[in-house]
């Protein structure tokens, strides 16, 4: 079982993917021949979920990036977790810095996997990460929130990215935040596979 965040910070919109949820664009994903073999960078990795799932499916190298050092220590540990139970010969680095820093991507991937913030409380940070995927892969695999779906597919058209695949799921943000009343909050997401047109 991986480590969740400590005390999820609001601003940074941090809430993590239920394994379930994660695990099914992984599998399918997969069985297009997208993660075994293949490098991926998971932008916004929080605690690990999304790049771990690539290590279990035998990813030839994974870059997670994270901004929030809290974040990155959990990450550390879930690493950890997963490479003790498995044997897992992936080449990995941690990158500790925002996704728009200026030089800190040397190379081009064969997918970028995330789960961003959806842009609710950080105002467009979900396009920002998008816009960045659409530069660093000709494969994206993507979360947001189903209500941005429009958007998300216009932008993703102007760049000559065409969804390949989508999910719709209920997604389980819990109550741990402040600022939200109930227990667990279903908010309607949709996870996209995004392929460029050759
Ligand atoms: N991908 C993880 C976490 C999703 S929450 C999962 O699926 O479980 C979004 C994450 O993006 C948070 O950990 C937050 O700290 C991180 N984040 C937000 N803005 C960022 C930025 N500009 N650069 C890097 N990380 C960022």
């Amino acid at each position: 079982m991986l480590k969740q965040f400590d005390s999820p910070k609001v601003h940074l919109e941090q809430y993590v993917t239920e394994g379930d949820l994660a695990a099914t664009p992984i599998w399918e994903a997969n069985n297009f021949d997208w993660i075994s073999g293949k490098t991926i960078v998971d932008l916004g990795a929080g605690t690990g979920i999304l790049g771990i799932g690539c290590l279990l499916m035998g990813a030839k190298r994974v870059v997670f990036v994270e901004k929030d050092p809290d974040a990155v220590k959990i990450l550390e540990q879930n690493i950890e977790l997963t490479t003790a139970d498995y044997e897992i010969s992936t080449d990995l680095d941690i990158i500790t810095s925002d996704i728009h820093k200026p030089g800190i991507f040397e190379e081009k991937f064969d997918l970028v996997l995330m789960n961003p913030p959806f842009g609710t409380r950080d105002c467009g940070a979900d396009l920002a990460f998008l816009e960045l995927a659409f530069k660093l892969s000709d494969r994206i695999i993507t979360f947001h929130k189903t209500s941005t779906e429009k958007k998300i597919e216009e932008t993703a058209k102007k760049h000559s990215f065409i969804p390949f695949r989508t999910w719709k799921f209920k997604f389980p943000l819990k109550n741990t935040m402040e600022g939200h009343k109930k227990k667990i909050e279903l908010i309607d997401v949709t996870c996209w596979l995004l392929e460029k047109k050759q």
